[in-house]
């Protein structure tokens, strides 16, 4: 079936309240015959998923084409070779992360022996973002599949293709009985939040994740939120500026166009060095999108005219448009806007208040690097943050300070591609983490078991509590 074929026919379907109850009970059913648990069942999904991820890269690329004109090499690097190494790593490691794991006891329960033993959840919710559309809904489902639960994956209709695909793609490789796709928004996703869930993981902003934690609450379901925020790049000037540039660029416009969590939201710099550094990345822009960026295919375009009229009113309020040192030029109708850079903006506009997920980049001048901080500080913690320095100690103080998801030095965004490192936020940037081992542990509870034998019985533990046994 060709990809648009695909779209049509997934999105006819109706879902409501009543079926989104039958779904979970089904799910629960299954899941409860223990079949989600074995390695065996683990084991073979994930290989499914890798083989998916083989047969199936052209439909994906030219999904992420058609929702967000994504170049061919960027979603294979974001989106396919990230989650392909996921699954290489869980299908690697799956006999290692389930394994119980003993640890010491104690006096108290002599003789006796004690393990953490893992085991799923239950039937889970993954509800996934528009912007990496396939990474991210199928980064957790890996994660869930793992740990033995029954998933339901909802990706964003505002990525269509993806979404469409996705539904299709699970149904042919994974297990229907445990692991399903339920397409569509806010009346869809509605009706899945009225069930009654093992965990919630949702990728997406704050002021949704609080609609989600409320119904999540309503039957005490633990959730993982994975949001976003203002993302700062604090540069000072004793870096190597051309590698700086290059790597600013790459953790903005070559990044979504700007449209990711964890992409440069704003730079801060001294008045001194900003010139230089502005030059830099005008220089390093050119080389890697040309004179007409807007002809540039190696961007992506702005999702959609909603998002395309929110980053423009940015530009038009409070006379941010005349500090636009860089860029600014936009088309409507093929939703693309150049990449843009606008210098000590007022701090009361939308654009240095809200996060800008979009290719316009202010730049903060302060006196001194360390000034830096406080402008980082005055915000809600981001997701990622990002130093360049060559200066040890700028770097410790920093990584110390600064409290972030995750931080990147000398670099942008590459800490996510770590798997031993957490990937998750904090503050108002998230709750919970996953990748690598994290995501089987996040859809895990950790059992603690303790194994007795009848041996060692004593007596102390038990009355009459006379005054001679508090003494031994
Ligand atoms: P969003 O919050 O608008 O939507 C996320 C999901 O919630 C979608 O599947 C959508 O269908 C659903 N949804 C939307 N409104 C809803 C409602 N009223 N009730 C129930 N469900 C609803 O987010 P988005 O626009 O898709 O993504 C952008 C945001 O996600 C940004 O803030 C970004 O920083 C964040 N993000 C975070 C990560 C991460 O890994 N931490 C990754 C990508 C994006």
């Amino acid at each position: 079936a060709t990809l648009s074929a695909v779209v049509k026919e997934h999105n006819t379907s109706a879902f409501d309240g009543k079926e989104a109850a039958l779904l979970v009970d089904e799910l629960r059913n299954n899941f409860n015959t223990g079949r989600t648990k074995s390695y065996q069942w683990r084991i073979s999904q994930l290989q499914n998923i890798s083989r998916m991820l083989d047969e199936k890269e052209k439909c994906i690329t030219e999904a992420l084409n058609q929702d967000l004109s994504k170049p061919e090499l960027e979603a294979f690097l974001a989106e396919i070779s990230n989650t392909k190494s996921s699954c290489t790593l869980a299908i690697k490691e799956l006999k290692n992360w389930m394994a119980p794991e003993t640890v010491e006891t104690s006096v108290t329960t002599f003789p006796s022996s004690a393990q953490i033993v893992s085991e799923p959840l239950g039937v889970v919710l993954v509800i996934s973002a528009w912007n990496f559309p396939f990474l991210l809904s199928v980064e957790p489902v890996i994660g869930a599949i793992s740990a033995g639960n029954a998933v339901v994956l909802k990706p964003s209709e505002i990525a269509p293709a993806t979404s469409a695909l996705l539904a299709k793609l699970f149904s042919e490789y994974l297990d229907k009985t445990t692991i399903r796709v339920i397409e569509g928004g806010v009346p869809e996703t509605t009706a899945l939040l009225d069930q009654k869930w093992d965990k919630i993981f949702f990728t997406g902003g704050a002021r949704v994740a609080g609609i989600i934690m409320a119904a999540a609450a309503r039957n005490l379901t633990p959730v993982v939120l994975e949001l976003g925020g203002k993302c700062p790049a604090l540069v000072d000037s004793d870096v190597n500026l051309q590698v700086a540039a290059r790597r600013i660029i790459a953790g903005k416009w070559a990044c979504n166009n700007g449209q990711a969590c964890i992409g440069v939201d704003y730079v801060i710099t001294t008045k001194d060095f900003s010139l230089k550094l502005i030059d830099a990345l005008k220089t390093e822009l050119k080389t890697f999108f040309g004179e007409t960026p807007l002809e540039s295919k190696d961007l992506s375009r702005i999702v959609n005219s909603f998002h395309f009229k929110r980053l423009e009113s940015m530009l038009k309020e409070n006379g941010v448009a005349n500090k636009i040192v860089h860029g600014g030029q936009t088309i409507e109708e093929k939703l693309k806007i150049s990449p843009t850079i606008v210098v000590d903006v007022p701090e009361a506009s939308s654009i240095m208040q809200e996060e800008i997920f979009g290719p316009l980049l202010p730049i903060v001048t302060v006196e001194k690097i360390e000034d830096g901080f406080q402008v980082i500080r005055s915000k809600p913690k981001p997701l990622a943050a990002y130093l360049f320095t060559n200066n040890k100690e700028l770097q410790e103080q920093f990584v110390q300070s600064v409290s972030a998801g995750g931080i990147s030095i000398n670099d942008t965004v590459l800490h996510v591609t770590v798997k031993d490192l957490p990937f998750g936020g904090v503050g108002e940037s998230g709750i919970g983490a996953y990748h690598g081992k994290f995501s089987y542990e996040t859809f895990s509870h950790k059992k603690g078991v303790l194994y007795r034998s009848f041996s060692g019985d004593a007596d102390l533990r038990y009355p009459p509590y006379t005054q001679k046994k508090k003494m031994v």
